[in-house]
């Protein structure tokens, strides 16, 4: 109850101190993925890595193909964490994070390009600009908002990767609660899917996999928390519509393409 007291006389404090400041400045792509970038390097030295040589190897190709296929110029990385959660990401900038509990669940290297396609469109489309350059700019307000953020991120936090990065403070702090709690619009998460699908296409895998791949996961996230791709999504019924309505286009997309790996390679249990 305390805690909540505090956070909230903080939160008023910051927003009135941001009303002065909002409109000052734009933020830039540099200054967002440079944050992104020290909290991706924060999250994978507080995380552990996997050692799956199988899963780690996957995730490096898929990755990189969808890299590719995405056609922007970003500084890449990806890295497998182990972990549980049934959960994938793309920090704007190209910070790719990929948990092990997901990989049973996806069954072969398409559904994987499907998931990342998703991910990197987020970052590729710049989607969430504005909040994460909200959070940034709050954060010149100096510690007070980061005092904010560290407790907020104990309160509010649903991932492990959020709670970790807020337990610092400052500008990591308020990054990850944008990032990690972001729900992004309808549109946004519309736009992602048809995107995902052209990039899976043009990397080479079988783009059909997307409609099914939405469907193993709507039933297998029964009863647990969603991740990021099931938060603010229509319903499965209408994504899974949306996605054979595109399917014409990305079959022609993944016709053209240099390469044709079908499925992959399937992705053993563990
Ligand atoms: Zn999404």
């Amino acid at each position: 109850m305390i805690r909540k007291i505090i956070f909230c006389l903080l939160l008023v404090i910051s927003l009135s101190a941001c009303a002065t400041l909002s409109g000052k400045k734009e933020i830039s792509d540099a200054d967002i993925n440079a944050q992104a970038a020290k909290s991706y390097a924060e999250v994978k030295s507080k995380s552990k890595i996997s050692t799956n040589p199988v899963w780690t190897a996957m995730v490096q190709r898929v990755a990189a193909r969808i890299a590719r296929a995405s056609g922007e110029n970003f500084q890449w990385e990806w890295v497998l964490i182990e972990s549980p959660e049934v959960n994938a990401w793309c920090m704007p900038g190209g910070k790719i994070a990929v948990y092990t509990g997901i990989m049973p669940v996806l069954k072969n290297e398409a559904a994987l390009a499907a998931v990342l396609g998703h991910e990197v469109a987020h970052a590729v489309r710049r989607h969430g600009k504005q909040r994460y350059a909200r959070a940034m700019t709050e954060n010149e307000i100096g510690l007070l908002v980061g005092g904010a953020a560290v407790i907020g991120g104990q309160l509010f936090c649903k991932t492990t990767a959020c709670k970790l990065l807020a337990a610092g403070g400052g500008v990591a702090a308020g990054f990850a609660i944008t990032f990690f709690d972001r729900k992004f619009s309808r549109g946004d998460e519309s736009e992602a899917d048809q995107f995902g699908q052209e990039y899976m296409a043009r990397a080479g895998y079988e783009p059909s996999e997307a409609v099914r791949l939405w469907e193993r996961m709507s039933i297998a996230m029964q009863g647990k928390a969603p991740p990021e791709w099931l938060s603010t999504h229509p319903s499965d019924e209408h994504r899974r519509q949306k996605l054979t309505e595109w399917l014409p286009e990305a079959e022609s997309i993944y016709q053209a393409a240099p390469q044709h790996y079908g499925l992959g390679t399937n992705i053993p249990n563990s």
